[in-house]
């Protein structure tokens, strides 16, 4: 399969090319030449596919014949290692848990198959790879265990001082071996910044790729759950409508990209916090990426969502389509506390701050009498242990992958800018 650069500047690329490189040369997201629907057939009796090759199923155009049949399988194998169970929580609504994987963030999945597709593209080279990635909290931990050990590869990890949760810092500057944490004195679009700057300087000559959902191998193994929760919601016979807290919108795109691939799904709710761009955007037209607001969701305090181009290029840039399938709203803090109340006292269900918001889009979206309402819980309650244990009546227990690293020691060099970075970059 092949890529083209959605600042259209840059040469068509391979899916080995895309994966390495991350963004293309004229800092354009790759976006695939093709989209072909999956058979009808294989919708309708998706119930009598495992996991397994549901995914593959769903990858393997995207892959083309870069990457053999059985290495594949097995990439997929060691990706979906668990369960992404459905929690239903109201006659009419259920929480989608992604959290079950070895960080306990949904990310596990993209950084899992990436950093294996990676290695793999990168075997028998003498020269490492290095990954350059931003965090506004779960993607370090998530690529952090995802590259652990990955032959070839090292990966460097930038994330806002004091602006992760203990355990998502924890995660990321822990596990020493091929992982280096790099504690910045900014914000969130301070790191990312930091990161497409080091892209473009030419004095750096290692070979540099991104794992931010920018990247193809990170962003398309998305598409996946949308495919588990429609295996398990056919029965109910109702219209889907997922809505899905959103930062960079790499998420919400997968899912959208599955409705391509002939999913039926019929809204697409993208849920942010007070990082409104996008919101902001569906109302007035006027595309206005403002620095980031930090908030208790804060894997979704994001300005400028890199995937919000690749939505528009899926609706062909036109607004009015895109209104039809997708709707965006803010929600505030204090909504989000509200709301995690809220559903803990109706239902005993814990969620935290991100899954809230997502819940808040389908209460504001207002579920029609046919529909059933997906809400994606991204994370577990561990990893938001202040705001929820703050918010709720409860003690969260902590489960096991996570009392793992918590009593660990955190290792990571202090940056402020970009010389920090790059005097890294050139050792
Ligand atoms: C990354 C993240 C999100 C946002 O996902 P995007 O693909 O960036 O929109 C939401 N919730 C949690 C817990 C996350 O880690």
């Amino acid at each position: 399969m092949n890529y083209y650069s959605l600042h259209h500047t840059s040469p068509n690329t391979t899916f080995k090319k895309a994966v390495v490189q991350g963004l293309a040369k004229d800092r354009g997201v790759y976006f695939p030449e093709k989209i072909t629907p999956l058979s009808k057939n294989f919708i309708e009796n998706i119930a009598d596919y495992t996991n397994h090759e549901i995914a593959y199923e769903v990858i393997k155009q995207f892959v083309g014949d870069e990457i053999p049949t059985k290495k594949l399988k097995e990439i997929i194998a060691a990706t979906i290692s668990f369960d992404f169970p459905l929690v239903k929580i109201d006659d009419n609504i259920a929480s989608l848990e992604l959290f079950h994987g070895p960080t306990m963030a949904f990310k596990d999945v993209g950084a899992k198959f990436m950093a294996q597709c990676l290695e793999y593209f990168n075997q028998g080279n003498q020269e490492e790879i290095t990954v350059l990635v931003a965090t506004s909290g779960d993607t370090g931990g998530a690529v952090a265990n995802g590259f652990l050990g990955a032959k070839g590869v090292n990966v460097v990890i930038l994330y806002p001082s004091g602006k992760v949760s203990d355990v998502q810092e924890k995660q990321l500057t822990t596990l020493g071996q091929n992982i280096t944490a790099l504690e910045v004195d900014g914000v969130f679009d301070d790191c990312q910044e930091m990161v497409k700057t080091a892209f473009l300087d030419t004095n750096i000559t290692k070979k540099l790729t991104s794992a931010n959902s920018i990247n193809v191998a990170r962003w398309l193994p998305q598409m996946f759950y949308f495919f588990f929760a429609y295996k398990k919601l056919k029965k109910e016979n109702k219209k889907l409508v997922f809505s899905v807290p959103s930062g960079n919108f790499g998420n919400i795109c997968a899912g959208i990209m599955a409705q391509k691939l002939g999913l039926p799904i019929e809204h697409f709710i993208a849920a942010t916090n007070v990082n409104d761009t996008v919101p902001n955007y569906l109302v007035d037209g006027v595309y206005n990426p403002k620095p980031s607001k930090a908030t208790i969701s804060n894997a979704m305090d994001v300005g400028n969502p890199s995937n919000f181009i690749r939505i528009q290029e899926l609706f062909n840039n036109n607004l009015e389509l895109l209104k039809r399938t997708f709707s965006s709203y803010s929600f505030s803090d204090t909504e989000t506390k509200a709301t995690m109340k809220e559903i803990y006292t109706n239902t005993g269900y814990v969620a935290e701050p991100h899954g809230a918001v997502g819940y808040l889009g389908l209460k504001k979206y207002g579920l029609k009498e046919n529909e059933y309402g997906v809400f994606l819980e991204t994370a577990h309650p561990v990893k938001f242990l202040d705001v929820v244990e703050k918010t709720l009546p409860i003690q969260v227990k902590i489960p096991e992958q996570i009392q793992k690293v918590i009593n660990n020691k955190k290792v990571a060099l202090q940056i402020a800018d970009y010389a920090g970075l790059k005097s890294l970059l050139l050792k």
